[in-house]
């Protein structure tokens, strides 16, 4: 199977969910959250950051475009495009390096930086459904199958 539709009930329950996709990742993975403004994107991005047993502030990069964290032996970098309009600053900034085998890099706002990014091993939407989310993870290349299927369901 290449999908997979929880709900979230609330904000504890994508924190959790984060913990549960944390122990299904492998280095090297490209994940994009899609979903309006305040869908979870962040949320369940701490929730990741949270099972991979980082403990300080997970902050939204809004401003600053990504955060990088080293945690667990990896690397993780957060990133928030929304405010991205410039492709030469992807140069300059230097942000294709942290795409490499030794990272996982998360996207807010991928669309923002068509062109510039690699394709997502995994593509995550959150939508408003009753007073919770829906999450849809769909799988789009063969590590990210393989990384899905790792997950307790
Ligand atoms: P985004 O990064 O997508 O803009 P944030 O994670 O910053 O969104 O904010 C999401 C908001 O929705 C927070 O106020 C959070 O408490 C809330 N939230 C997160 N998950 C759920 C859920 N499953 N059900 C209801 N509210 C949620
Ligand atoms: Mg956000």
């Amino acid at each position: 199977d290449t999908a997979f539709t929880p709900f979230l009930a609330d904000e504890a329950e994508t924190l959790s969910m984060g913990g549960q996709l944390a122990a299904a990742l492998v280095p090297g993975m490209v994940i994009f959250l899609e979903g309006d403004l305040g869908a979870g994107k962040t949320t369940l991005t701490r929730g990741i950051l949270r099972g991979l047993g980082f403990t300080g502030r997970v902050k939204s990069p809004t401003y600053t475009l990504v955060e990088p964290y080293t945690v667990s032996n990896l690397y993780l970098y957060h990133f928030d495009l929304y405010r991205f309009s410039d492709p030469s600053e992807w140069e300059d900034a230097g942000f294709r390096d942290y795409f490499n085998r030794d990272s996982v890099c998360l996207i807010e706002w991928a669309d923002k930086a068509e062109g510039l990014l690699p394709a997502p091993d995994w593509l995550i939407r959150l939508e408003p459904e009753a007073d919770g989310r829906r999450l849809h993870l769909t799988a789009l290349t063969q590590n990210g199958t393989q990384c899905l299927a790792r997950l307790a369901r």
